[in-house]
């Protein structure tokens, strides 16, 4: 059945802003596109219309501890000491918990224009460490969260066995993610029937980092899901590349190009600190970068090296991580400026002389981040109707040329320049705000009440 068309007096498209476009959705999905084109009755008018971003990376529980690492503690704060916390925070939540958390983020991300998440899910087990009745309790809640709030999934089960290279046995504040290959082969058959229940969802795996799995883990866990997306924490801290160095002799992206084939179903979450073989070998493969820049800046991690591997043709899509901020255009605007920082220039990652860097970005953390979900991204036919419009009307807008108003959205509005965006060809966030957005900060409040006290 199709419903009725939605009509953008502009549109981007992979081949650039076109004008008076007109969208047929079918089944939740694009059927025609056609520019130069008329509204008809009964059509949706909307100013300025652009595909959902993809969210590649995100740990939805962590949204519940969002701003709540930020005193400084004795010593020096790092990555690691962040890592403690969060492990405390996990150690309460069960899965009505999660459900009530994941939901938020969710309709926070879908607010921002992410329309699809990449849930990176390793919060498998009882606060006691023991497996729930359905060993998929938690992806449960994950893909009620998701069907809630009609986010696309991207459901990427995590693989998680030891605390350091080479072995070594989990600590006890990670009782809660590990498995055994066995266990894991039996919990990924259950998350199967999790996804069965929603629209499009993808089963992709998530071997946790080369710190959490063996060689041999690793190459058993890349052919449980087939034909899926791959994904790996690689290279976030330098205590981790000096690590793999003691253990292997290589440094981790290097260790993974030379005893994986990572190609086009990879996503190397971070890749923070790559030397220049090991960029090069990212981009020739066709993997994704997965890069999360609030997060890794929340974190203190460091800058990837963005300038040099998308001149390269590298591909990269963005991620919400630690959902201490979820918000798209943000992502895009800090990695932009890390890269100002670091080279004292500007509108550096914009595809050449006369591009718009704010176009440039967001096109190509749209396809990056399709390939890293195992979807077709862009607005085309047979791709989600998953689309977003803008509000011309918001002063930093209304006197942006037509090929600007990526370039204004990102870097002056912000999220308040999001009016519509739809899932499935259904609008789920209108004037900005999710439709189920009050009943669902209700719960969170009420939750996080509960998990704090
Ligand atoms: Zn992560």
């Amino acid at each position: 059945m199709g419903g009725p068309s939605i009509f953008f007096r502009q549109a981007l498209l992979w081949e650039g802003w076109a004008r008076d476009v007109r969208i047929s959705v079918s089944d939740g999905c694009i059927t025609a596109i056609e520019r130069d084109a008329t509204a008809q009755p009964g059509d949706r008018v909307h100013a300025a219309g652009l595909p959902g971003m993809p969210n590649l990376h995100s740990h939805a529980f962590q949204r519940g501890m969002a701003g709540l690492a930020e005193r400084r503690g004795p010593s020096h704060d790092s990555f690691w000491s962040w890592r403690e916390i969060m492990y405390r925070f996990v150690d309460r939540i069960e899965p009505d918990d999660l459900l009530a958390i994941a939901a938020l983020a969710y309709a926070e991300m879908l607010e921002s224009g992410f329309t699809r998440v990449g849930e990176f899910h390793y919060l498998h087990h009882a606060p006691d460490g023991g497996p729930y009745a359905d060993p998929a309790e938690m992806a449960h809640a994950i893909a009620a969260a998701a069907a809630e709030t009609s986010i696309g999934l991207t459901l990427l089960p995590v693989f998680y066995a030891h605390s350091g290279f080479d072995g070594a046995p989990p600590a006890d504040g990670q009782r809660r993610f590990v498995n055994d290959i066995t266990g894991f082969e039996r919990l990924v058959a259950r998350i199967l029937t999790a996804l069965g229940t929603l629209d499009d969802g993808v089963l992709g795996v998530a071997p946790h980092s080369l710190r959490a799995v063996t060689a041999e883990e690793l190459r058993a866990v890349a052919t449980i899901v087939p034909d899926g997306p791959i994904h790996i924490h690689i290279a976030e801290q330098v205590a981790e590349v000096d690590a793999c160095l003691a253990w292997s002799g290589a440094r981790p992206v290097q260790w993974l190009l030379e005893n994986a084939e990572v190609g086009p179903r990879w996503c190397l979450v971070h890749a923070t600190h790559v030397t220049e073989p090991e960029w090069r070998g990212i981009a020739q493969g066709g993997a994704t970068a997965g890069l999360c820049p609030i997060t890794e800046a929340n974190l203190g991690d460091g800058l990837f090296p963005a300038r040099d591997y998308l001149a390269a043709g590298g591909s990269f899509g963005v991620g919400s991580d630690s959902n201490v901020e979820i918000d798209m255009f943000a992502e895009l605007r800090l990695l932009e400026y890390g890269q100002r920082l670091q080279h004292r220039s500007r509108n550096v990652l914009a595809e050449g002389g006369g591009h718009s860097t704010g176009t440039s970005l967001y096109r190509r953390a749209v396809s990056g981040g399709g390939a890293a979900l195992g979807v077709e991204g862009g607005l085309a036919g047979g791709a989600p109707a998953d689309f977003i419009s803008l509000d011309l009307n918001h002063p930093s807008l209304a006197a942006a040329p037509p090929d600007a108003i990526l370039d204004a959205a990102i870097f002056a509005a912000g999220r308040g320049a999001i009016d519509t965006v739809w899932r499935r060809g259904v609008p789920v966030v209108s004037a900005g705000r999710h439709r189920n957005y009050d009943a669902i900060v209700a719960r969170y409040v009420m939750t996080l009440k509960k998990l704090m006290a």
